[in-house]
């Protein structure tokens, strides 16, 4: 199996090739053609395992087939929550060169760091966002971030922003944007509260484990 077996974009395909990617992994050949194909997504995989690229490519190419109609603000279509600011930071470098030859903007929002350059960012438009939950709901509250027009959401080590007391803040931010979304969630345990959330969150989810 090769990225163009999975209908890959040739922008993207390109991309990829620059990073040196010859086949998909295990993962990304679950769930490429999956995520393209509009379903809701529930993997349980550890990093290390291809799974960024997993929900990114797919990402990129819903997005990019559908741009944002030109002369008009940009809104954020996919939303990619993570527990960490090392984590989101790496998402991000990795969604910026997957998406290197499309039109797309990413942009990663993180605690820790000063607030400005993150609204101005939010300001110049950005059309996949990275975020840690805390500074999120911030820049939320503030009205710098609306995530009204969200297409795709994805929760990326869901336990682990359980264990870290992020739960509460997830589902205040998933009651920011529509309920009408496709939603692709990642997971390498499932305790009954992740387990809960899975089944309010996700509708008739394709099932991926690695
Ligand atoms: P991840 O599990 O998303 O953190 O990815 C682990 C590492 O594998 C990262 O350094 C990626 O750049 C790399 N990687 C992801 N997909 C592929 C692929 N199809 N071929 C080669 N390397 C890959």
């Amino acid at each position: 199996m090769t990225f163009n077996d999975l209908n890959i974009i040739p922008a993207i395909l390109k991309a990829l090739s620059k990073e040196n990617y010859t086949k998909p992994t295990p993962i990304q050949e679950q769930a490429i053609p999956a995520v393209l194909a509009g379903r809701d997504l529930l993997g349980c995989a550890q990093t290390g395992t291809g799974k960024t690229a997993a929900f990114a490519v797919p990402i990129i190419q819903l997005l990019s087939e559908q741009p944002n109609k030109p002369n008009t603000q940009r809104r954020i279509r996919s939303l990619i929550l993570t527990p960490t600011r090392e984590l989101a930071l790496q998402i991000s470098d990795n969604i910026q060169a997957y998406s290197r030859y499309t039109h797309l903007r990413c942009s990663a929002i993180v605690g820790g760091v000063s607030q400005k350059a993150q609204e101005q960012s939010l300001e110049q438009g950005v059309d996949i966002l990275i975020a840690t939950p805390g500074r999120l709901i911030d820049l939320i509250n503030q009205k710098h971030a609306d995530l009204r027009h969200v297409e795709i959401l994805v929760l990326d080590e869901a336990d682990r922003m359980l264990d870290m007391g992020f739960i509460h803040d997830v589902k205040k931010i998933i009651d920011k944007m529509p309920s009408k979304r496709q939603t692709l969630f990642f997971s390498a345990t499932m305790p009954p509260e992740i387990s809960k959330l899975v089944k309010s969150l996700l509708v008739n989810p394709v099932k991926v484990e690695i």
